[in-house]
């Protein structure tokens, strides 16, 4: 989980080191371990492998259940299905680990737009509504908003990016 920060149409400049490591933000002291080393990090909870992997393991499946049937079943589960539940309580967590991480950002640049790249594009429409409402009302930010604007297919799918835009 890359990520970048443009202020003024300019990427920050990060020097000779990569920088903007969102991914490994710690939003969880001592944590889940993650393979940069240290405990708790952003991606460890909020990246979509670790939603999609949360979910199969949910849900008993293995990695052969793709992204795509995890999608469907988000789709077409309703509040009968014994599955529902399950699939409400990892979204839910998903959801306010990804607001959490979101929300510092926030807090910080005070952006005028949020990208969210990566398989989060896919699953926009089971997801982003949530979301946003996490984000506006959950006191997560610093200074309220009635709206947050969050772009997804602006970076498409293969950049992996959330990003800042200033
Ligand atoms: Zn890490």
């Amino acid at each position: 989980m890359a990520g970048a920060v443009i202020i003024n149409n300019e990427l920050l400049d990060t020097g000779d080191l990569p920088g903007c490591e969102i991914g490994h933000m710690v939003i969880e002291k001592d944590g889940l371990e993650c393979n940069c080393g240290k405990r708790g990090c952003f991606e460890k909870y909020a990246s979509m492998k670790a939603f999609k992997n949360n979910l199969r393991k949910a849900l008993g499946y293995d990695e052969t259940f793709s992204g795509k049937e995890l999608l469907a079943l988000i789709k077409n589960t309703n509040k009968e299905d014994n599955n529902y539940r399950i699939i409400q309580k990892v979204k839910k967590e998903f959801i306010e680990n990804l607001a959490l991480g979101i929300s510092n950002l926030v807090n910080i640049f005070e952006p005028e737009a949020i990208g969210i790249g990566g398989s989060f594009v896919y699953f926009e429409e089971v997801l982003l509504n949530d979301l946003k409402e996490e984000l506006l009302t959950k006191n997560l930010l610093f200074n309220p908003r009635k709206e947050i604007n969050i772009q997804t297919a602006v970076l498409g799918n293969e950049a992996g990016i959330i990003g800042s835009i200033l």
